[in-house]
């Protein structure tokens, strides 16, 4: 590799709010934003935040195989989740009925009490769905005062999502990440990424276990080979059968997604991956509000709540609206190839049909739509 081509990884996703003076800088001297509470009073925000630490409780800042081994859903873990729903529904139910209220903290409140008992994303009506997402419009609009864009565009027919990825091509620059990451409103604190890029050693073979996934060095390294792993969506997915509260399905489109408003974070499906593919937050995804990406799919990259499970989504808010997910536009070499399967005139087929492809535990019958190939 001649040394032009030879990149120094520089992931700065770390960025944060910073606030430097004792004002807030929003102009008011009360009301407005949390900076200005008296000292015993919740805020709105703390109160959920609260009330969503009440159902993870103790569980909270464990890491990769606690996370993944260790779920908890006992009766007291399920009583504590109850309560807070119900302590989120009743501030709503008070804020909503008070008298002293203005009319835009009932809408807020009103909105709040619909939010915490809607149903499942996935039995509702496209009049229904198309409710819930003007609802959070409302609601970011009330909240921050700026628009965004929340799609529940269906899945559409003849479309069937499928992706590969050629060995020979890739780097390791990690430009995919850090589109993924921004394209989907992903936690900079903790530094969440759907995507993984696995550093190997040549000739050794596919070994995950002694693949590099956290290499900060110049890349590509000699004598080393990427490889790119996310969820790949696959056909007959385990993660989907082990959800006791049905918040993660497949949609026609081949999509594997979840509805964060129904999922309890039992992390059952990040057990049940043999992928790797799923990540939970354990704290409410931060963005800086000039970073977050307005344009968003309920399914996909909308705010999320703490606590709830994420993964790639072949990026929903585009790939329905015709684009290549951000990690296809975002990767330099052209190592990573996105399109409809059922078109016999995409790239995707090509590939499939000419390539020698291969996929991951091919022998667990998960049928992922996701191909390696080589040059
Ligand atoms: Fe589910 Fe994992 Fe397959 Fe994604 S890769 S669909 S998370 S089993
Ligand atoms: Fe379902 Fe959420 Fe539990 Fe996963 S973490 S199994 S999506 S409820």
């Amino acid at each position: 590799m001649n040394n032009k081509n030879k990149k120094w990884f520089t992931l700065n996703l770390n960025s944060k709010y910073k606030q430097t003076s004792s004002s807030c800088g929003c102009g008011k001297t009360s009301g407005g934003c949390d900076s200005h509470k008296t000292k015993n009073e919740l805020s709105e925000n703390e109160f959920f935040e609260a009330a969503v630490d009440a159902s993870i409780g103790e569980e909270k800042y464990k890491d990769g195989f606690d996370q993944v081994f260790d779920v908890k859903m006992d009766r007291r873990s399920a009583f504590k989740k109850l309560t807070a729903s119900l302590l989120i529904g009743a501030g709503a139910m008070s804020s909503c009925t008070s008298v002293t209220s203005s009319d835009e903290s009932k809408e807020k409140a009103q909105i709040d009490w619909e939010e915490q008992f809607k149903g499942n994303y996935k039995l509702m009506t496209d009049e229904e769905k198309e409710a819930t997402v003007n609802r959070l419009v409302r609601s970011y609009q009330l909240r921050t005062g700026k628009t965004i864009n929340i799609s529940s565009k269906n899945a559409e027919e003849d479309v069937l999502f499928g992706y590969a990825f050629n060995i020979s091509k890739c780097q390791g620059y990690m430009d995919c990440v850090s589109a993924c990451v921004k394209e989907n409103n992903q936690d900079r604190n903790s530094q969440m990424q759907y995507i993984r890029i696995h550093e190997m050693k040549d000739g050794k073979g596919f070994n995950f276990n002694e693949a590099d996934d956290n290499y900060y060095h110049e890349v590509p390294a000699e004598g080393h080979f990427y490889m790119g792993t996310q969820c790949f969506h696959c056909d007959n997915p385990p993660c989907v059968e082990v959800c006791p509260v049905q918040a993660t399905w497949r949609e026609k489109d081949g999509l594997v997604v979840v509805d964060y408003d129904w999922c309890v974070g039992c992390r059952y499906c990040m057990a049940a991956c043999p992928y790797d593919g799923r990540r939970f937050n354990w704290s409410k995804p931060e963005v800086p509000e000039e970073e977050i990406n307005h344009n968003q799919h309920y399914l996909g990259n909308r705010m999320r709540k703490k606590g709830v499970m994420e993964k790639c989504t072949f990026c929903v808010q585009r790939s329905r609206s015709g684009k290549n997910p951000a990690c296809v536009e975002a990767c330099p070499t052209g190592a990573r190839i996105f399109g409809n399967l059922l078109d016999p005139n995409s790239t995707i087929r090509w590939v499939l049909e000419n390539k020698k492809v291969f996929r991951l535990k091919e022998d667990l019958g998960t049928e992922p739509k996701f191909w390696y190939f080589m040059d």
